[in-house]
Parts: structure tokens; sequence; C-alpha cells
């Protein structure tokens, strides 16, 4: 099976730590810091801008 358009590595801007993929939703993948909790969307679309949000560790 084949992810297309799964990026191969996040970085966190925050801890410049790998971040780990962690689902896709609503058609975007959904990376999250492991450390910070720092989350990423990126878009299947190439030409979406990528959104950042924030959820604290628990
Ligand atoms: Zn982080």
């Amino acid at each position: 099976m084949i992810d297309d358009g799964v990026p191969d590595q996040l970085q966190c801007t925050n801890c410049l730590l790998p971040m780990q993929y962690q689902e896709k939703k609503d058609g975007k993948f959904l990376w999250q810091c492991f450390k910070c909790g720092k989350k990423y969307f990126v878009s299947q679309n190439i030409d979406d801008d990528m959104e950042e949000s924030w959820s604290p560790p628990r």
C-alpha cells in the first residue's frame, strides 16, 4: 500500500526533534511532537499552507 503525499519526516520547530506521524484526518496528515505535543496538519494538496496547532502533553 502506498501512502502518497506523506512526508518522510517533519521536524518540530520548537524542540528540533523528529515528529511522529499520527493519522490521516480530514484529508490531512497529522504529525505530532512526542515531546512538546505540537501538532502539524499537512494537507495532501501541496499548494495548501501547513497548519500548526498546539496541545500540551498530558
Ligand atoms: Zn516539540
